[in-house]
């Protein structure tokens, strides 16, 4: 019972120590954020009454030893901030925290892009990497979690799918020793476009080299990858709600109108909200948009013009911070090449990954813009003013063409043809 640890540990520490530990504690505790706080708590309800008292008897039977060596392990647990970056995955973190503990040889990360996975697999990095299981504050916990620690190995893909050879260069680093300490971690991304080069690493993933855990990042499991999930501890992440993407952004400090705005923009997606969150022309973009059906006038010419002019907005959008993030990531791997050299620098995998990114962007910007369509005619739809049955027909289409995104059409013509048949929507209806 993996759970049964923290309950019993929690509880012989908290009777073992001294007052002057305990004020320690509490001023710890009380510098948690609320957040933490809130995933303290859904772990300890999803702890049944059955394992609690299993864990009473045992904390009875075990030695003075052994309860010192507990205490040492719940000061290293009350890091404050390791899984700072992570929001709404209270479940996730409260697995990640009890199985850094004693890690196996895999664990499987699966949900939706922007879930936190990624920053969720640096945090576990870092504490099974630190001496301390995660202080949070000591350098290998600093360069863990700006993935730059030599033990943490991140292979992300360079072309459409993991190709063989990146397969062959898995199995290479795995078997190689720790640099550092003794033990290696293996970040393995995007791992549902696995495809065939899943059999040449079921082996090595099944049985690594003692010290070796890999974290594999999937956004599903398709069934390529059912046998090596087989192997892994899978931890399940999940699409955060709106209020609680307005939430984290608001702890960023964005104001209140703006937050709920980017959420709805960001369908659930944190990484896509910050980056909207630093890009001053989104209100712009969204107005663009939204003013689209009230300049429809049924005619050819008019919606050749508009389809010129988004293609413009989709040009510019995001793009600044985007860019910025990018420039700064490659002067952070100059700066690394320049001091230990160009090998395992991975730039080639940044690049790719820069470019994918890119592409992201704009199809991510595209489908808020068809989202963004659609609230005007519903929101005409709860006005109940005008040509309902044309007005209704719009949303269909709308939700259509969002649906036809992921067959990677092209933009311009599928602009074109949806602004035909989109209705005009006279701004006395919805104002823009
Ligand atoms: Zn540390």
């Amino acid at each position: 019972m993996s759970d049964g640890g923290p309950v019993s540990e929690d509880r012989s520490a908290a009777e073992d120590r001294s007052a002057n530990e305990e004020s320690e504690d509490r001023s710890a505790a009380e510098d948690r954020s609320a957040n933490e706080e809130s995933e303290d708590r859904s772990a300890a309800e999803d702890r049944s009454a059955d394992e609690e008292s299993e864990d009473r008897s045992a904390a009875e039977d075990r030695s003075a030893n052994e309860q010192s060596e507990d205490r040492s392990a719940a000061e290293h647990r009350s890091a404050p901030t390791l899984y700072d970056g992570v929001r709404g995955q209270e479940r996730a973190v409260a697995q990640l925290r009890a199985a850094a503990r004693a890690p196996v040889h895999a664990y499987l990360f699966v949900g939706p892009p922007g879930s936190g996975k990624r920053s969720a697999a640096h945090a576990f990095a870092a504490s099974l990497l630190c001496p301390d299981g995660g202080c949070n504050a000591c350098r290998a916990c600093t360069l863990a979690l700006a993935a730059h620690h030599p033990d943490l190995i991140v292979v992300e893909r360079t072309g459409p799918f993991i190709s063989v050879d990146q397969a062959r260069e898995i199995v290479r680093q795995a078997s190689l020793s720790p640099v550092e300490g003794g033990r290696k971690v293996l970040l393995l991304v995007d791992f549902h476009l696995v495809q065939n080069a899943a059999p040449m690493l079921l082996k090595i993933i099944e049985e690594p080299p003692a010290g070796t855990v890999f974290v594999i990042l999937t956004e599903q499991v398709p069934p390529e990858l059912v046998t090596i999930a087989s192997r892994c501890v899978r931890i399940d992440f999940r699409t955060l709600r709106h209020d609680e993407v307005v939430e984290a952004l608001l702890a960023d400090g964005v104001d209140l109108h703006q937050a709920h705005e980017i959420a709805d923009a960001a369908a659930g997606r944190l990484d896509r909200a910050r980056l909207l969150a630093s890009d001053p022309e989104f209100e712009a973009r969204r107005r663009v948009w939204r003013a689209l059906p009230g300049e429809l006038d049924g005619t050819g010419a008019t919606v050749a013009r508009l389809v010129d002019h988004l293609g413009a907005v989709l040009d510019s959008a995001a793009m600044a911070p985007l860019e910025a993030r990018h420039a700064a990531e490659v002067a952070d791997l100059a700066e690394r090449v320049e001091r230990y050299g160009e090998r395992g620098a991975g730039r080639r995998q940044m690049e790719e990954r820069h470019k994918r990114e890119r592409r992201r962007l704009r199809t991510d910007e595209l489908r808020f813009g068809l989202a963004t369509l659609q609230a005007g005619y519903r929101d005409a739809l709860a006005a109940g003013q005008g040509d309902m049955q044309a007005w209704l027909a719009a949303v269909d289409r709308l939700h259509a063409a969002a649906e036809a995104l992921v067959r990677n059409p092209s933009e311009a013509l599928l602009l074109q043809a949806l602004l035909l048949d989109l209705p005009p929507l006279p701004t006395e209806v919805v104002p823009a």
